[in-house]
């Protein structure tokens, strides 16, 4: 019997979304992509949200819906702006009735020396990578609270638990992250609600690609000296994280078997932070 019990479980792990609906900021991209697809397998109804072309997150999108028979929408809300965010909640809650999964991923970068960074790159790292979240939760924690249940997913990084020259409006906003995910973590705890952050290495996507010619100038280094000697030696693998790597875990998170796993920063970096 209990043999059973526990395969019944892993079965419900692969479509354990079903019936549920997040919201993924950032998803027309990279990371927040990856996590958007790996959720709509897993059954759940995803607004997406980021900048990009109409026509090509609608084919995206009715791509997604047609092959695991969920709902889709858009939000283009920019996440420096807290009255887009409010639209973007309000128009998720009418869309599906109710947000029960919320993923900040939505995050730009900025290399360049503490002395000559500048003020504007400064707040909008800071509003998009971190201000953003704190309005995200503000906004959904009441209703999760209300059902008992909730999942919420921030994509820090290995930055937010480790540093790494030039990148300080960046390492600030994301060990800020680290941070709102445990106090709010510790605040949801006895409401069913988790809030866990993911701290993945560098994973190729076009926020990556746009460092390398900045760290270039930066360090005074050629971009495949770049590539070779900063970015993958920093990760013992010698590898870049995958979109598919952090979309699996991201789904883990929310399942209804990590109900125990609240505040944690979960690095996800090819042994980088164990050095
Ligand atoms: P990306 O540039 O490929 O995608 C960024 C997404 O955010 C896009 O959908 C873009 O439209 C959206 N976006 C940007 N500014 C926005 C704004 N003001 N409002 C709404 N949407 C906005 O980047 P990525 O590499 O996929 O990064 C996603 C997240 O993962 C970021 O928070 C980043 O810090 C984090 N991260 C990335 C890496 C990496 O190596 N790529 C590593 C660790 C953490």
């Amino acid at each position: 019997m209990q043999v059973m019990e526990r395969e019944n479980q892993t079965a419900g792990a692969q479509q354990s979304l079903r019936g549920k609906s997040a919201i993924v900021t950032g998803s027309t991209s990279g990371i927040g992509l990856g996590i958007a697809r790996a959720l709509t397998a897993a059954g759940a109804n995803v607004m997406f949200n980021g900048f990009g072309s109409s026509p090509c997150i609608n084919d995206l999108r009715r791509g997604l819906e047609t092959s695991f028979d969920v709902k889709t929408a858009m939000s283009f809300a920019d996440m420096s702006k807290p009255a887009d965010i409010a639209e973007m909640i309000d128009a998720a809650r009418t869309e599906f009735g109710q947000i029960d999964i919320l993923i900040n991923n939505a995050g730009i970068q900025h290399v360049e020396a503490i002395e000559t960074f500048p003020v504007a790159k400064w707040d909008s790292i800071i509003a998009i990578d971190l201000t953003a979240a704190f309005h995200t939760i503000r906004a959904v924690v009441p209703e999760m609270k209300s059902r008992g249940w909730g999942r919420i997913v921030n994509i820090a990084s290995a930055h937010g638990l480790v540093a790494s020259p030039f990148k300080s409006a960046y390492v600030a906003a994301k060990h800020g992250i680290v941070g709102l995910t445990k106090t709010v973590a510790l605040e949801t705890a006895e409401h069913g609600i988790t809030v866990n952050a993911i701290c993945p290495g560098y994973v190729l996507t076009p926020l990556v690609a746009k460092q390398i010619p900045e760290t270039a100038h930066a360090r005074m280094l050629t971009e495949q000296q770049v590539i070779h000697d900063v970015l993958l030696h920093a990760q013992p693998t010698r590898q870049f994280v995958t979109t598919e790597e952090v979309g699996a875990l991201t789904v883990f998170l929310c399942s209804p078997l990590a109900k125990s796993m609240t505040g944690t920063a979960l690095p996800l970096e090819g042994g980088w932070t164990a050095q």
